[in-house]
């Protein structure tokens, strides 16, 4: 199947102009696995976003962490996608919870963005994952399936597609998802895809895991057989971010 383990960073809302040039630093001395094993790629605000391409090692992507859902023109404070495009950033994050949650994006709203960023191009990290409350329901499976149900009803080629499972509890909270617990919402995801799209994408799909991930967790994570990569967010602000893309298998 060959699914190349995958493992983002994003650096949300965070850093300076220093900071930020420190972490790419961190990051071009850092000794891991080559492209063959594992794809990196790391997601400043978009005011860093050049000057991080500038400076980060070639064997690391960056991506952006939203876009705007059409062509850009007059939608004050938006970001086109055809500006990605235009400084050459190859991925960007959409349907983040932080975006969905605080900013009222519905999955309409998120599956026409991956809809018309994967048409301009762009690969996209499509986040899905349920509430605590959604979960204490019993409602996790249907909640992420209705989420990639949107964006497959838009979608009709996945190859530029990594799907990443968030539980919202997880995220920031240190509540990490245990490893039965990932791998069995991985499970189904793929086997949604499996029956709703096709063996092909089920088994080319790569499903990452975000939420609370760090260098301590990381490795049992990694050993889940339909855990393809990792969304990392606050450690992937540290130097441990390093340890966790050296968990590639
Ligand atoms: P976290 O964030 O690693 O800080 O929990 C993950 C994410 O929101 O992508």
């Amino acid at each position: 199947m060959g699914r190349k383990f995958f493992v983002g960073g994003n650096w949300k809302c965070n850093g300076t102009l220093e900071e930020v040039k420190k972490l790419v630093g961190t990051l071009n001395a850092a000794e891991v696995p080559s492209e063959d094993v594992v794809e990196v790629v790391v997601s400043p605000p978009f005011v860093f976003l050049s000057t991080v391409k500038a400076l980060l090692r070639s064997d690391f992507a960056v991506a952006a962490q939203n876009c705007w859902v059409r062509k850009g023109g007059a939608f004050t404070g938006e970001i086109s996608v055809e500006m990605l495009v235009n400084l050459g950033i190859p991925w960007v994050i959409l349907g983040h919870s932080e975006r969905r949650l605080l900013l009222n994006e519905d999955k309409e709203f998120v599956a026409d963005k991956v809809a018309y960023a994967l048409s301009q191009g762009l690969n996209v990290i499509a986040c899905v994952g349920e509430t605590l409350e959604q979960r204490e329901a019993g409602d996790t499976l249907n909640v992420v399936s209705e989420q990639t149900k949107a964006i497959a009803d838009k979608v009709v080629n996945w190859s530029n597609i990594v799907i990443a499972y968030e539980p919202v509890w997880a995220i920031g909270t240190g509540k990490v998802a245990s490893p039965a617990q990932a791998q069995e919402v991985h499970y189904e995801l793929r086997n949604w895809l499996n029956v709703n799209v096709s063996p092909e994408v089920a088994a080319s799909t790569r499903i990452i895991y975000g939420g609370s991930v760090n260098a301590g967790n990381c490795v049992e994570l990694a050993a889940q057989p339909d855990l393809d990569g990792f969304l990392v967010g606050g450690a992937s602000l540290k130097a441990e971010f390093v340890d966790i893309i050296k968990s590639a298998t």
